[in-house]
């Protein structure tokens, strides 16, 4: 029996041109679902964790249309309301795609705390924006009455905020997700955590305190496969293997790299920021701390790359081969 960490990109839930529909939510999470059913089926256990780009973007902008009425919810909230919604999505759907194939296993949603550095240098230096666009005379006054840093967005016509993306140090509930896979072994648990990349709490004197930032979710999913002790770290996206040379003649897609080939590779800035980036940094953290493997696949390409067929491999050293991972 194996145990893997499955990282699923926002675009394997939602498509940058559709709006963000529970039907749209249910259509896409129904392919990414039983692929992940069929690697249950084959005897793997998982725990999923997700993206929140698009949705995190929705729940901000009702907070802020609404805001006259209800008293907006801080970041921290709406990363909690995004784990709890998608979360839910993909429970039921999983559960539904398990009991067609006749197995009974439990799938459940943990909220989940990350802690990061109150001093991380990402406060100083918001980067990640997020939600809606303004006009700049909005945007001048969100930056007086909400203490906002906004940034203009010239190509996109707009104005938009921008929160720091703090690096991701612990997950404060891994016990509690290791207890749900390990301790029930006769029928392990699936477990959804550190959806949208976790909520960001930083460690006080009276405890933890959510702040206003956004964790990358690639980063937060290889802490938490670290911390649970996994070996094996599965991200899916939107491309069937990583490539060197990505959208250039020259583009050569990879069946495998070493760490140090991926170190390389990145400070030659093949993987960029916000993209393949993190991914990649994902995956060197992972296998610095005690991980074995990491594959980039798309949800159809996993149970392919599973038995070392398909999607990109990210292991420590040439050895061992990885086609000759037991199924
Ligand atoms: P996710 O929502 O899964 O995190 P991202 O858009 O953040 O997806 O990252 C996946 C995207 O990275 C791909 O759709 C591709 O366009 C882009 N990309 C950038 N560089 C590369 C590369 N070197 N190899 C493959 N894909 C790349
Ligand atoms: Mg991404």
């Amino acid at each position: 029996m194996r145990t893997a960490v499955i990282a699923i990109g926002g675009n394997a839930i939602l498509h940058p041109e559709q709006k963000g529909t529970k039907e749209e939510h249910y259509a896409n999470l129904q392919i990414t679902c039983s692929h992940l059913a069929l690697l249950i089926r084959e005897g793997y256990d998982i725990v999923l964790t997700h993206g929140n780009g698009p949705q995190i973007g929705n729940i901000v902008l009702q907070n802020e249309l609404t805001s006259n009425n209800v008293p907006p919810m801080p970041l921290d909230v709406c990363v909690a309301e995004s784990q709890g919604e998608m979360g839910y999505f993909l429970q039921q759907v999983l559960t539904n795609k398990l009991r067609e194939m006749g197995i009974d296993k439990q799938v459940v949603s943990m909220i989940t705390q990350v802690v990061v550095n109150k001093d991380d240098k990402a406060f100083k230096n918001p980067t990640k924006p997020i939600g809606h666009y303004y006009t700049k005379d909005e945007a001048l006054r969100l930056m007086e009455e909400r203490k906002w840093q906004m940034v203009e967005d010239i190509s996109r016509g707009g104005w938009r905020r921008v929160v720091p993306s703090p690096k991701p140090i612990d997950i404060v509930e891994k016990e509690a997700i290791m207890r749900l896979i390990f301790s029930s072994k006769s029928s392990p648990i699936v477990v959804i955590a550190s959806g949208g990349g976790g909520i960001p709490v930083i460690q006080t004197e009276n405890g933890y305190k959510g702040v206003e930032a956004v964790i990358d979710k690639d980063l937060a999913a290889s802490i938490l496969a670290t911390s649970i002790e996994e070996e094996l770290f599965i991200m899916l996206t939107d491309v069937p293997k990583v490539a060197l040379n990505f959208n250039t003649p020259q583009q050569v897609e990879l069946d495998k790299m070493t760490l140090l080939e991926a170190k390389e590779y990145l400070s030659q800035g093949h993987f960029p920021p916000g993209s393949m980036g993190p991914k990649i940094e994902a995956a060197i953290l992972f296998l610095e701390h005690g991980g074995k493997e990491v594959i980039i696949t798309t949800p159809d390409n996993l149970l392919k790359a599973m038995q070392g067929k398909a999607g990109t491999y990210i292991v420590k050293s040439q050895n061992p081969n990885p086609k000759q991972i037991p199924f």
